[in-house]
């Protein structure tokens, strides 16, 4: 089955109000302004996590004191506990999470997928049964999207069809034919006019599939396209360019969403390829087991006992509440021990990312992508003076992907 050739016309009006400006452009990458109902997010955006709308280690006010202005929450967790009917009876999720600026829902299709032990998914939706309570239950598109109108995100995203990245075969072909299917049927269900909704472009690792599919998904895009199905194992020389192959594919005037990305080569090199917004569990999940995030490095495991009498910052160019007020060797005798060395670090690794993006905008901003290019890849894969080490290797993928958006490197 092909879907139709015709985007569905019946879509809320207040969604042309949301708008994407594109202030500045440098090579690929660009320079914008998403309005949003909640906020006003400046890309290209890393966009946190919360799962059961909450941040785990990390208050509201925090992430407002460090100019978040969007956060992602799992709508499968939500749906969970408290449940979307209690989360809309309190007032929907930007009240009972206290977060005034904007959130994206997720489908919930994804965690169904990668929690459920059995699972199927039909023309119908995907069937699940709960790692909760045992019992089979369906997620039709429909579903999906009353969910998320309950929760009342400034953005949902479409249920899909989801493979496995490296799956091969007519699947991948029959799996996006149906996302477009499901798209329609989202589109459908999609009554509130406060909230926008994103398509996401499948297709595997197959170009031609990509591209087939941004056209059809462009038609149906109101406000922004999510690019999926990535992250998922793929060699990262084909995920740059699949990536670029989507940018390349979607119009100008709609935000790209590369979901699963927060590795920050990975936001580097996606936002100069073109793409805009990103989230991922990684700087949260991470800190959890101890791990900053830094630029020279890349990580410090603050486990490592030669933290122990460290009392620099995590980062002494980080202006987060934690590089200010503790040093590495306070965390490093807290950490596995108490809350707080969780708390620290996740704190600081939201900034990190916050910061990265803001300096990769303000590269694109003064068209000095190449100079910010080259710094960054030294900070990451140089030498650490105070450590002793040598350094790493650019890996090919970034070179590649380098050489494609056509800057020079030095190093
Ligand atoms: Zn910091």
């Amino acid at each position: 089955m092909s879907p139709n050739s015709e985007a569905p016309q019946n879509l809320p009006k207040c969604q042309a109000e949301m708008r994407f400006d594109v202030l500045a452009k440098a090579g690929l990458a660009r320079r914008g302004q998403l309005f949003l109902p909640h906020s006003v997010v400046e890309t290209p955006v890393f966009m946190p996590v919360g799962t059961q709308g909450t941040m785990k280690g990390i208050l509201p006010e925090q992430l407002i004191d460090m100019d978040c202005r969007i956060l992602l929450c799992n709508t499968y967790h939500l749906g969970h506990r408290p449940g979307h009917k209690k989360v809309q009876k309190a007032g929907g999720l930007h009240k009972m999470m206290n977060w005034p600026r904007s959130i994206l829902t997720d489908s919930g299709g994804f965690q169904m997928v990668s929690l459920s032990k059995l699972m199927t998914i039909d023309e119908t939706g995907v069937n699940f049964e709960s790692p909760h309570t045992g019992e089979m239950m369906e997620l039709p598109p429909e579903k999906s999207i009353e969910i998320q109108q309950a929760l009342g995100a400034d953005i949902m995203m479409q249920l899909d069809h989801v493979i496995h990245v490296l799956t091969t075969g007519d699947v991948v072909q029959e799996a996006m034919h149906r996302s477009i299917r499901w798209l329609d049927r989202c589109n459908i269900a999609h009554t509130r006019d406060d909230q926008a909704l994103f398509p996401i472009l499948q297709g595997g690792l197959n170009l031609e599939l990509r591209a087939e599919c941004a056209a059809e998904m462009a038609k149906r895009a109101r406000v922004g396209i999510a690019i999926g199905g990535l992250s998922g194992g793929e060699e990262k020389s084909q995920f740059w360019r699949v990536v670029a192959a989507c940018c390349a594919a979607l119009p100008p005037h709609l935000p790209r969403y590369v979901m699963g990305v927060g590795f920050a080569v990975d936001l580097v090199i996606c936002s100069l390829l073109g793409a805009d917004m990103f989230d991922c569990v990684f700087p949260t999940r991470t800190a959890r087991f101890g791990t900053a995030l830094v630029r020279k490095g890349g990580q410090l495991s603050l486990n490592q006992k030669r933290f122990e009498d460290d009392f620099r910052p995590i980062d002494e160019k980080c202006e987060c509440d934690t590089c200010k007020n503790y040093t590495r060797a306070f965390i490093h005798s807290v950490i596995n021990k108490e809350t707080i060395g969780c708390h620290l670090i996740t704190v600081h690794n939201i900034k990190h990312q916050l910061d990265l993006m803001a300096d990769v905008r303000k590269s694109i901003e003064l068209d000095q992508v190449e100079i910010f290019l080259n710094n960054f890849l030294s900070d990451v894969y140089g030498p650490i003076d105070d450590e002793g080490s040598k350094g790493k290797e650019i890996p090919q993928w970034v070179r590649d992907a380098v050489n494609h958006m056509g800057y020079k490197l030095s190093c």
